[in-house]
């Protein structure tokens, strides 16, 4: 039987924009792939905690969307900042990302308080930063997504940024640092959406996930026909991140 892993898509309501669903669809695609089985839980605001969860995965949405989910993400700060402390496995997309810092500042004037998972923060403006972003990383190598944000963000001395920035603007347009990483979650700023393009991110967080819950990453109830579909994959994706890089 194969081995389950539980993922939550967090906000998938409110915080999806920008082919943001996208990355949930490819780690179900890769998890299935690998010979695991996945199981998606949807929570939106109000819905409880699903029992078991080995990853997480947050999109990015308007500063309208962002408003509508905050009073919620609040009540779960403490549950989420201690998973993250844990080594959960995460991915928060723009404006998620920006609500895991200390707060965001909207282009109105409205501040909301971030649940300060990331020592980083940010100030609307009224230039909206959008196009594509390609940043180079030691972890994950080349990066490519594009970027349609307000906010410019700054992250705290010592806070690790997930990539430098090779083209666009990242956090801040600034700085050339582009999100952040901290223990086994990341933030940033690339939608595109992110992870059907990057593998590389995909299947760390994947391992990572595994390797929480089994103690090792193992392929035993990988098919040949899975592993031959898995590489076509991988085929199709390296030819799109040569047009992109
Ligand atoms: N509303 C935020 C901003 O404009 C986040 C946007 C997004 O998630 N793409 O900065």
């Amino acid at each position: 039987m194969s081995k389950r892993i539980d993922i939550v898509s967090l906000y998938p309501k409110d915080m999806n924009i920008y082919g943001d669903t996208g990355n949930v669809l490819t780690i179900t695609r890769r998890l299935g792939l690998y010979g695991y089985e996945p199981c998606v839980h949807f929570v939106n605001q109000g819905d409880a905690w699903p029992e078991q969860v080995d990853m997480i995965l947050g999109g990015g949405g308007q500063d309208t969307g962002q408003k509508k989910i905050i009073d919620d993400l609040f009540e779960r700060a403490d549950l989420l900042r201690g998973l993250v402390e844990d080594g959960m496995p995460m991915l928060m997309i723009c404006g998620l990302y920006q609500l895991f810092g200390e707060y965001f500042e909207t282009v109105d004037g409205t501040r909301l308080d971030g649940i300060g998972a990331i020592g980083a923060y940010t100030v609307g403006g009224d230039v909206r930063r959008i196009g594509n972003l390609v940043e180079h990383s030691e972890d994950f190598d080349d990066i490519i997504g594009y970027e349609n944000h307000s906010g410019q963000t700054f992250l705290r001395e010592g806070v690790e940024p997930l990539g430098k920035v090779g083209e666009g603007l990242g956090n801040n347009g600034e700085d050339g640092t582009e999100g952040a990483r901290v223990h086994n979650m990341i933030g940033t700023y690339m939608h595109g959406s992110l992870l059907p393009k990057n593998p590389a991110i995909s299947d760390f967080l994947i391992r990572t996930a595994v390797e929480r819950r089994y103690g090792s990453f193992d392929l035993s109830a990988q098919t040949d026909e899975q592993r031959a579909e898995l590489s076509q994959l991988d085929e199709y994706c390296a030819k799109a991140r040569e047009v992109a890089v």
